[in-house]
């Protein structure tokens, strides 16, 4: 994991702060509206007649549609405001481009537009910011879904490169974009046929805010299109290498010590084990971690137990705010409450899903 921040447009900074705070307001009662609506629509008190149906239904889709425009605004404003921090991990992309395509097989099956992938040159692992990736293949085949009418053909095709990237296009046999336009469209708000006689929806924002992740990932985007045939966009992603941060775990099980060493590598961090509370304080002044995890292991001999160490941890200066992660055995009431009392950030029970303790530390890491 890595975060950085992207970087900044100051101009754009108020400017885009003032439209996410708008967009957030507006979000919160829409999802009322839309948790009504869908419990109106279950009939959960009581049954509609079909007028009453149908209308619960319009209330629905445009109230979808406007949450997803609400969504486009919000996310292209924490792009352009420079406060995006990126959040690079390791995944596979082949995952990340079915499941993307697996959410939109439905869109493309109700306009009746045939749907083709191949993410079979893909590598089974890319170093990146996932959630970035999301935004900017869900923003390209949205649009190439939207503007190719019923009969059409939607494909993609990525792979992975010999520089370890990741190539994709989004092809389709829409309407095309005339070349005059094709460097517009990634300007904010620009549409090629704009006013009330639009006939398509959205806002002119997808696109700009593809630039923007597709910049902030390193990358580039280039489109290729002809009117009345259909668009290519070609993306090439760049693999970003995290810089290894220190984790220090406090621990005397061997076993666990090896799952703990594979599920830290796997998350680009570097893990130090110690199992007295010495050991740890010396690699604290030598290694800086931003992270501990304090096995609550029981006190032996003279060496102290893990709950000591936590005790420890929080009573020195440096430790007040670091993050501590606490494992035990136990997953009762009465040990958590212990645990937290005495300061854990977060705590997980063993044995442990591997998943889960790389979402518990990045969930500390982010912090
Ligand atoms: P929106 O889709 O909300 O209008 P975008 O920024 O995603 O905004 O796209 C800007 C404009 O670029 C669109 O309004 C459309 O005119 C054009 N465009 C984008 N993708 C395509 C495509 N695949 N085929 C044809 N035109 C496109």
């Amino acid at each position: 994991m890595d975060e950085r921040e992207s970087g900044k447009k100051p101009e754009a900074d108020l400017q885009s702060r003032l439209l996410a705070n708008i967009t957030h307001e507006l979000k919160t009662p829409l999802h009322s509206i839309l948790a009504a609506a869908n419990l109106l629509h279950n009939q959960i008190d009581g049954p509609l007649n079909d007028e009453q149906r149908r209308q619960v239904e319009m209330i629905l889709r445009n109230g979808e549609q406007l949450l997803e425009q609400i969504t486009e605004l919000l996310n292209y404003s924490s792009n352009a405001s420079g406060t995006y921090r990126l959040i690079i991990s390791e995944f596979d992309p082949r995952a990340l481009f079915n499941g993307i395509f697996a959410v939109m097989a439905p869109v493309a099956a109700r306009t009746s537009v045939t749907l083709e992938t191949d993410f079979s040159s893909l590598g089974p692992k890319f170093s990146s910011d996932r959630a970035l990736i999301q935004r900017i293949v869900s923003n390209l085949v949205s649009n190439a879904l939207k503007f190719t009418p019923a009969g059409g053909k939607v494909s993609s095709h990525a792979r992975s490169t010999s520089s370890g990237g990741i190539r994709f296009d989004v092809v389709d046999t829409g309407i095309g974009i005339p070349s005059e336009f094709q460097k517009a469209i990634f300007q904010d708000f620009f549409q090629v046929e704009a006013g009330d006689a639009r006939r398509f929806g959205g806002v002119g924002l997808g696109l700009a805010l593809v630039k923007t992740a597709v910049a902030n990932l390193s990358g580039k985007i280039e489109v290729k299109s002809e009117p009345g045939k259909g668009s290519i966009f070609s993306v090439e992603l760049p693999a970003l290498v995290p810089p290894e941060r220190d984790v220090l775990v406090a621990g005397r099980d061997a076993g666990l010590r090896l799952t703990l060493e594979e599920c830290l590598r796997t998350q680009h961090l570097r893990g130090t084990f110690v199992e007295t509370a010495k050991q740890l304080f010396e690699a604290v002044a030598q290694k800086q971690p931003e992270l501990i995890i304090i096995d609550l292991f029981e006190a032996d001999g003279q060496r102290e137990s893990g709950f000591e160490i936590l005790t420890a941890v929080r009573a020195a200066q440096w430790g007040k705010e670091l993050p501590v992660i606490v494992m035990s055995a136990l997953g009762g009431a009465t040990e958590r409450s212990k645990a937290f009392g005495a300061g854990a950030s977060d705590f997980i029970v063993k044995p442990f899903d591997v998943a889960e303790l790389v979402a518990r530390i990045n969930g500390q890491l982010q912090k």
